[in-house]
């Protein structure tokens, strides 16, 4: 997707903070963190949303969690944090590339 913001970001187009990144997925700190630990895991592949998550995508999905077990524990958070994913508009997703939000720690933001 050409103009998807975590596409750029993947492709190294606009800056992030990467924190972990395999074949699959990317992850970098959000840019207004809502808890001292908020990074992004984004697919490398441009999924839009939950809906759009196929039945081939199995294993990525899967791979996005482990990547958020490994930024907690890395971060030193491993015994407590939350993932979240927001699905379409009404869901509060603003950015249209799947990402879990993998936050812990004290909160820095309403
Ligand atoms: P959503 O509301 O779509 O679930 O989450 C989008 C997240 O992306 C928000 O937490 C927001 O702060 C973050 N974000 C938006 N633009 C940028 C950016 O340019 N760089 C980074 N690192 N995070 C961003
Ligand atoms: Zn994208």
């Amino acid at each position: 997707m050409s103009d998807c913001l975590f596409c750029k970001i993947r492709d190294g187009e606009i800056p992030s903070t990467r924190v972990y990144e395999d074949d699959d997925v990317i992850a970098f700190n959000d840019i207004s963190p809502k808890n001292q630990l908020h990074v992004l895991v984004v697919p490398r592949k441009h999924i839009s949303t939950i809906n759009d998550i196929e039945e081939t995508d199995t294993a990525l999905i899967g791979k996005m969690f482990l990547a958020a077990k490994k930024i907690a524990a890395d971060a030193g958070y491993g015994d407590g944090y939350r993932v979240q994913m927001n699905c379409g508009e009404k869901g509060g997703q603003v950015v249209f590339h799947i990402h879990l939000h993998v936050m812990a720690g004290a909160r820095t933001a309403p």
